[in-house]
């Protein structure tokens, strides 16, 4: 797209293959009249409000403050959504600019699923067809999510080419969107891919900082000092950064994924080891191989197992704007626990990365500053992943029982 030649230094841009150009130009075009249009903001603030159940709570953790004894902790509880974290607002979004394009289906695709239940849930709301596409080892690895899509009526398509995970349900779906561009919308579930969707996703996110800044001068009389979020791709992360950029006494703090070591393979740590590529569309950081190739990541939060970066967050961590911290598993698993019982609540393990980084720098504040973490999901869905993690014996032997109840 010659526009974007002009920005050579930039991350993001669209790098698609030709069949795709005039799609993307059709979802931009609509966006932008989308957003001059008042209606269309209306109807999207009022299925936050009566659909999602939007503003969610900013909850005063008065246990855990008086715990580490310095700085105040908010949590902006994201996971008080429906479906159970930030991401059905941007799902919400696009499904509402589809609708204006006349399209008949919803496409994604999937590595958790969290993103494909959010997906079929806006599917289901609004009566388009949807296909999401998953890598075979990830369908097996995510049942309870895959039959959670199916019930809301999404057809589940297993991609069995390469390594038969995200990144080729990636391809598969863009294969398919190019075929189907005429009717298809394909629903990004990130501030990822190429020109509009990181911007579009990110304006539709931005209504948590807008909350936050509400919420926090309500409470507090006046900004946050400090705001974290996890950050996978990165959309939480912008959402709750975003209406503060301009603020320069705000902290912007986003926090990856450290999982279990330093080596590539073992974490998403783009601040480490990042480089700049061209992946999915856009440019920004990147985990890659010596050879250019997308590295292999690990954490055991599966929304933060992601080797890219919005482009939008790279560049203002370029500009020191947004610092970038991590947390490895362990430190977020304790977190989640820890958060789960001293206020009652139970972050996913994403949103725990975030929680485990604010605890560090906590105790070394004063009692006047105010620390709003972004809880960008709750921690239902990771009960499988955390029990084991724990090594549960009580929880593996119910496992082995039910088993057995199911053949009775
Ligand atoms: C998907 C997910 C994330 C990571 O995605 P971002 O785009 O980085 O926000 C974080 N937290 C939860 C609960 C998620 O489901």
């Amino acid at each position: 797209m010659k526009r974007k030649e002009k920005q050579k230094n930039t991350y993001g841009g669209a790098y698609v293959p030709e069949m795709l150009v005039h799609a993307l130009k059709e979802i931009e075009i609509e966006f932008e009249k989308a957003l001059k249009d008042k209606r269309f903001q209306k109807e999207f603030r009022e299925l936050l409000r009566s659909y999602s159940g939007r503003p969610t709570p900013l909850i005063y953790a008065g246990n855990l403050t008086k715990h580490f004894g310095g700085g105040k902790l908010y949590l902006k509880n994201e996971g008080a959504n429906h479906t159970g974290a930030h991401k059905i607002t941007h799902c919400l979004g696009q499904a509402l600019i589809a609708k204006r394009l006349g399209k008949k289906e919803l496409i994604a695709e999937t590595g958790a699923g969290q993103h494909g239940v959010a997906t079929a849930t806006v599917a289901a709301k609004f009566g388009f067809k949807c296909k999401i596409f998953m890598g075979e080892v990830d369908i097996a690895r995510q049942r309870p999510n895959v039959f959670w899509m199916e019930q809301l009526g999404a057809e589940v398509i297993s991609v069995s080419s390469g390594s038969k995970t995200l990144k080729d349900a990636v391809n598969e779906a863009l294969k398919y969107w190019m075929a189907h561009s005429d009717e298809s919308y394909y629903v990004i579930g990130s501030v990822l891919g190429p020109h509009p969707y990181p911007e579009m996703n990110r304006t539709f996110q931005s209504i948590i900082g807008e909350e936050i800044r509400e919420q926090t001068r309500k409470a507090e009389k006046k900004l946050p000092d400090v705001v974290v979020a996890c950050v996978g791709g990165g959309s939480n992360a912008i959402g709750a950064f975003y209406d503060f950029v301009k603020e320069k006494n705000v902290r912007l703090i986003g926090v990856e994924a450290g999982g279990i070591g330093k080596r590539v393979g073992e974490n998403a740590m783009r601040k480490e080891n990042g480089s700049l590529g061209i992946f999915q569309g856009y440019k920004s950081l990147f985990l890659q191989t010596s050879e250019g190739h997308i590295a292999p990541t690990h954490s055991v939060a599966a929304g933060l197992d992601y080797p890219g970066m919005g482009p939008e967050l790279a560049t203002l961590f370029r500009e020191k704007r947004v610092e970038l911290q991590s947390a490895t598993d362990k430190e977020a698993v304790e977190a989640c626990l820890l958060t789960a019982k001293h206020e009652g609540v139970i972050p996913a393990l994403e949103s725990s990365h975030a929680l485990a980084y604010a605890y560090k720098i906590l105790p070394k504040l004063s009692k006047k500053e105010v620390v709003v973490v972004n809880v960008s999901g709750r921690g239902d869905k990771d009960l499988f992943n955390l029990t084991r993690y724990l090594n549960h014996k009580e929880f593996k032997k119910f496992l082995a029982e039910e088993i057995q109840r199911y053949e009775k």
